[in-house]
């Protein structure tokens, strides 16, 4: 068991839950991992159950939120709380943490999706450096944390985060809360409707879509990155060679493809200038580019702190993608990293709270309507020269630059919105109740 990257040793102390980091279901020998959500020891009650969110696991409930039902003036929308009998809830134990509870005690999925829940929020409140407001916070106070097996999917909304499997494996069923990527990615999706809200009308930009789900992805990858195991499982497996295969490109949006989603892909903008479909797709092109930028800065943080060569890095960059840069560069790398293995991870936890910082900030400056992804591109340079003097304004601009970010166009939307069972991004997650 590891413990969690999350703060600084001096901070007050949290409340304490097992997570898995990485699905238990892709890999039998999943590790839990001990994490230190923010609220502090008996601020979180049964459920779990805290000042910002609550688990309720709900006995009996079939519809989910967001659907439209009918009610006393009129057919509306189906939203928290719920009001009927639940299930035996989480319980803290005598030191107010949730740690006791074993994967096999059905209160297991309720405690692991409230922990993956508040963790992803610490994260991300972090790099903003204040506290992310709900979207619905006009409605509800708190977040709605729901259990809800019959549904094929994970999906936030208006005052809810509800999570259910899938049973195609056999027919076992394999619970979404038990993904910390899934319920991250959703919170996600949470942050950016907080901070950069809805565009003005229906027929919004694809781009803005699309960067919903890069984001949503982007929250996800850094938030998991505070792993411990998930940080040394890297490093090992690669021996910092980042290009290769890594755990950081696996990461799955279950709920919507049924498949294990890329981050390092080569996707370009420009495959989209007759159209799109749906907006996972159009989303790999800027998270393409953001992971690209990830493993940049870490090299150039390796070469600060003298763990890799000038002569390395330029040799990196000379063999980039050509055949022979696998054979070559990992020769290299598993070298430097026996060296040094403890500098490779300085590096890389620097480079993921620096870009962590940037998207917040970067964030902050979107606004929703005619949103692309070339805005983005913006964001990030002027972050970066008011953050660091403009130190990395190639490595942002060359990445946006490979992926034709700037160069080409998105065409126009290619099926109805209606009919693309594939998108979750559509009014369920984002409208306020009756309009
Ligand atoms: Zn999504």
């Amino acid at each position: 068991m590891y413990h969690s990257e999350c703060g600084e040793d001096d901070e007050a102390p949290g409340t304490r839950f097992l997570l898995f980091p990485q699905s238990p279901f892709f890999d039998d020998s999943a590790e839990l991992e001990l994490v230190e959500i923010s609220a502090p020891p008996g601020t979180i009650g049964p459920g779990p159950s805290g000042p910002r969110m609550y688990t309720v696991d709900p006995v009996g409930k079939t519809t989910p939120y967001g659907a439209i039902v009918p009610g006393p003036d009129g057919p509306g929308m189906y939203l928290p709380p719920w009001d009927g009998f639940i299930n035996v809830p989480a319980m803290p134990d005598a030191d107010h943490n949730f740690t006791h509870i074993p994967p096999s005690d059905p209160a297991f999925e309720a405690a692991h999706l409230f922990g993956s829940a508040h963790f992803t929020m610490d994260v991300w409140e972090g790099y903003f450096g204040r506290p992310i407001p709900w979207h619905f916070a006009a409605t509800f106070d708190r977040l709605e944390l729901s259990l809800l097996p019959s549904l094929d999917n994970a999906h936030i909304g208006w005052g809810f985060l509800e999570t259910g499997g899938t049973r195609e494996h056999d027919g076992e069923y394999r619970a979404y809360s038990l993904n910390f990527d899934v319920v991250a990615h959703e919170i996600g999706h949470a942050i950016i409707y907080s901070v950069i809200g809805m565009p003005s009308d229906e027929n919004a930009s694809g781009e803005y879509y699309g960067f919903h789900e890069s984001a949503a992805d982007m929250v996800a990858i850094l938030a998991s990155l505070h792993f411990g195991s998930v940080v040394e499982a890297l490093l090992e497996n690669t021996r910092g060679n980042l290009y290769t295969y890594n755990r950081l490109n696996r990461f799955a949006e279950l709920a919507n493809t049924a498949q294990i989603r890329m981050a390092a892909n080569d996707r370009l903008l420009s495959d989209f200038e007759r159209g799109w479909s749906s907006e996972h797709a159009l989303s790999e092109p800027l998270t393409g580019a953001m992971f690209d930028i990830l493993i940049d800065i870490f090299h150039e943080r390796l070469l600060a702190h003298g763990v890799i060569t000038p002569e390395i890095e330029e040799l990196s960059d000379r063999l980039e993608g050509t055949a022979g840069y696998g054979d070559v560069m990992q020769g290299i790398f598993d070298t430097r990293y026996a060296l040094n293995p403890e500098g490779f991870r300085i590096a890389l936890l620097e480079a993921r709270d620096l870009l962590g910082s940037y998207l917040a900030d970067a964030w902050d400056m979107l606004e929703p309507d005619g949103l692309s992804y070339s805005h983005v591109e913006e964001a990030l340079l002027r972050v970066d020269r008011d953050i660091s003097g403009g130190a990395y304004q190639q490595i942002i601009a060359g990445n946006f630059r490979v992926r034709d970010i700037g160069l080409a166009r998105v065409g126009p939307r290619l099926v109805d919105a209606d009919q693309d069972t594939d998108s979750h991004a559509a009014s369920v997650r984002t409208m306020a109740p009756y309009g």
